[in-house]
């Protein structure tokens, strides 16, 4: 009793000092590869066999070899049969001939027994491992049989681990080749270049080697343009293609779903004209969506082999197809923002012409009206009555007005084409505002506007041709007295800040609409209707004054709340010789 004891302590010790010996093995494994044929070197030595092969199960009862220990050739596929396949099935080893592994049938395998031991995994298909020593029937006693299961009970877990961790870096190379490749095609906004981008990073994705993107008209009609790599246009010319003939592209964007084609010469939706011409071997179609818009299609394809698409090749292609179109939607718009900028600055050039011409065709006859009319008040060409006389003076009332916005036109235009001299002096903005405000006083006291003024004296002079800079306030002011109703306030005031002046004119009048805030500096502008009910100018000012301001090298803006209030404020630079 002592005696078996004693020897079954001294056989633990030696099969537990072993199984650590085992785990040690495969927890050094490096890859799912590494860790199969760790794992077949350790089943073979632990049942004591000559060899071993792990197959794994690809579909149903077919096996590929995964790993192979000490096994000169063949032996690559499996068809499990018989007990072999009940033994995968029941999850229980067996012992079966060559036969039913599907093995070849030779001299050698036929006196061969081999040992089926399953090896379960958590998450992906089951492998076997199958143990034997060519041409010998070898023993396979229980305690064996049970070593060799908690061997593979343990290699089965590291192999688990392993291929989680495989697949982390699969899905950390592809984040960084995806980030790379957005990188490189988010560096453009320009529309050529950004589709010329993504046609020639799209193989550092996908196993694909080249990429061509089709792009409908905005109708989605029509095939408006074709992109491709420039190897593949230096051989076939400028490519050019039918929408009716591009079958797969149009099932692709009709249904919204890429198409992976891993058989192109074989598979049916597809121009084969276009296969053959281009000699695709796999492809994969992706539908080009932004903004719920289908833009076109994107085509990866191969030429040198066909391809089997993984689970990894299929999300990179769908994650770059996903990016390329937001890139194209992009540029796109930023394309027709430009031409449109384009064409707003054609309009506003002709605007420019037009006052130009007006202003100064204008200008002429309204003098000789005035003279004539003067004449006429002055009773040179005959004496008048006092009805005559007051209706001259009405005309001439209105030919002041006319000339006045003619005056501004002029104004607008001469600046607009830059001939715009501008005779800078130095000038104390408080004595400035001083004096105008001194001008004005009557009118804001005949609407019982009070008006504050607060410039300080410290301010320094600023560089400006003091005649303009006198208008832009007189303009600011006349619009305070004009919008603002009795009783109101009016303020002026001017900052020091840092390189420039800020002067505001405030007051408490009925305001401007907030979607007007911009429009009303462009020339011939009314914010909101409301704003007519008291004096309609011809809504120059404020774009006479933009254009001094912007003269001089400042800024002019106007914030404001509907029946509250504006303020608009315009910047001086601060001149760089005078700078206290
Ligand atoms: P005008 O006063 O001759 O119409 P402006 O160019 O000076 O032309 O002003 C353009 C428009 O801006 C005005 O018609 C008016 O709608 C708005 N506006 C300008 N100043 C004020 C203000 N202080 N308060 C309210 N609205 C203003």
């Amino acid at each position: 009793m002592g005696y078996r004891g004693h020897y079954k302590k001294f056989d633990l010790e030696r099969w537990f000092s072993q199984l650590l010996e085992n785990t040690a093995i495969m927890d050094m494994a490096s890859s799912v590869d590494d860790a199969y044929d760790r794992l077949a070197t350790l089943m073979a030595g632990a049942a004591g066999v000559d060899s071993c092969i792990i197959f794994q199960q690809e579909v149903d009862n077919r096996f590929k070899a995964v790993a192979r220990h000490a096994v000169a050739e063949g032996f690559d596929r499996a068809v499990l049969t018989g007990e072999a396949a009940e033994s995968l099935k029941k999850k229980m080893p067996a012992i079966t001939g060559a036969k039913e592994l599907g093995l070849p049938d030779t001299e050698a395998n036929r006196r061969t027994r081999f040992l089926c031991m399953p090896i379960l995994f958590h998450k992906r298909p089951a492998s076997i491992a199958i143990l034997f020593s060519p041409g010998k029937s070898v023993e396979f006693p229980a305690d064996t049989i049970e070593r060799l299961s908690i061997i593979a009970v343990h290699g089965a877990h590291t192999i688990d681990e392993l291929s989680y961790v495989d697949e982390l870096k699969r899905r950390r190379d592809e984040l960084r080749r995806l980030y790379e490749i957005q990188r490189r095609i988010t560096q453009t906004i320009d529309f050529e270049k950004a589709t010329e981008s993504i046609v020639e990073n799209a193989p550092y994705i996908t196993k694909l080697k080249y990429c061509m993107i089709y792009l409908l008209d905005p109708a989605g009609r029509n095939i408006v343009s074709v992109k491709a790599p420039t190897e593949v246009e230096r051989k076939f010319g400028k490519l050019t293609f039918r929408l009716d003939e591009l079958v797969a592209s149009r099932i692709a964007m009709d249904e919204r779903k890429p198409l992976f084609i891993e058989d192109a010469p074989a598979y049916p939706n597809i121009s084969q004209r276009i296969v053959r011409m281009l000699g695709f071997k796999s492809a994969i179609v992706l539908p080009l969506i932004a903004r719920e818009k289908v833009l076109g299609v994107m085509w990866l394809y191969s030429t040198d082999r066909k391809v089997t698409f993984s689970e990894d090749d299929r999300r990179s292609a769908m994650a770059l197809a996903d990016q390329a179109a937001i890139v194209i939607d992009n540029a796109r718009i930023f394309k027709e923002l430009e031409e449109s900028y384009e064409k707003l600055k054609d309009l506003d050039k002709m605007k420019m012409d037009f006052f130009t011409l007006i202003s100064h065709e204008l200008r002429n006859p309204l003098a000789v009206i005035r003279g004539f009319t003067e004449l006429l008040y002055d009773g040179m060409l005959g004496p008048l009555n006092d009805r005559q006389k007051e209706k001259l003076q009405r005309i001439m009332e209105n030919v002041d007005k006319m000339a006045d916005m003619v005056g501004k036109m002029s104004e607008v235009s001469i600046v607009e084409t830059k001939r715009y001299p501008l005779e800078r002096v130095p000038v104390s903005l408080s004595d400035m505002v001083g004096g105008l405000v001194r001008e004005m006083s009557f009118l804001f006291k005949n609407k019982r506007i009070t008006l504050k003024v607060d410039i300080p004296q410290s301010l320094p002079l600023v560089e400006v041709d003091r005649e303009k800079m006198e208008q832009v306030l007189l303009n600011l002011l006349n619009n305070a007295l004009k919008y603002t109703p009795e009783g109101g306030e009016v303020s002026i005031a001017a900052r020091d800040q840092v390189n420039e002046i800020v002067v505001s004119v405030h007051d408490t009048g009925i305001g401007i609409p907030r979607k007007d805030l911009d429009k009303i500096f462009s020339g011939f502008y009314h914010a909101g209707y409301k704003l007519s009910y008291e004096y309609k100018g011809p809504g120059l000012g404020l774009a006479v004054s933009r254009r001094i301001v912007e003269g001089h090298g400042g800024r002019i803006w106007a914030e404001s709340e509907e029946g509250k209030g504006s303020t608009f404020y315009f910047t001086i630079p601060k001149s760089p010789i005078i700078k206290r």
